[in-house]
């Protein structure tokens, strides 16, 4: 795997594209993820961060909480590494969706079931 430098600077970017003119003090939720993204507006206590959450569409929501996700496997050695099978992601689809849970195999497994 290449250096999670590379993965995490790529991550804070597209992080930064979303939270451009606001500052978010707090880390969105992630241990709900799992949620509808709307949930994720109904949490927000404060006024600036609900103001920058209903600005943002649903899948920009989902996208920020899956970059957030995936800052966090970070800290905890997990990134890279498949939710569904454990396996590694490949670093061609890192690369292109750095924020992704699955390998691909299972990403297409999943939609296929969609
Ligand atoms: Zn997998």
């Amino acid at each position: 795997m290449k250096d999670l430098k590379f993965y995490k600077d790529k991550l804070n970017k597209k992080k930064e594209e979303f939270t451009n003119n606001y500052e978010i003090n707090r880390s969105l939720s992630t241990s709900e993820r799992d949620e509808v993204a709307g949930d994720l507006v109904d949490q927000a206590t404060d006024d600036y961060n609900k103001e920058f959450l209903n600005n943002l569409s649903k899948s920009d929501l989902n996208t920020l909480r899956l970059i957030d996700a995936a800052l966090e496997r970070m800290t905890e050695d997990e990134y890279g590494i498949c939710l569904e099978c454990g396996d590694d992601i490949s670093e061609k689809r890192l690369t292109a969706v750095p924020w992704a849970e699955f390998c691909i195999n299972c990403q297409e497994k999943k939609e296929n079931e969609e």
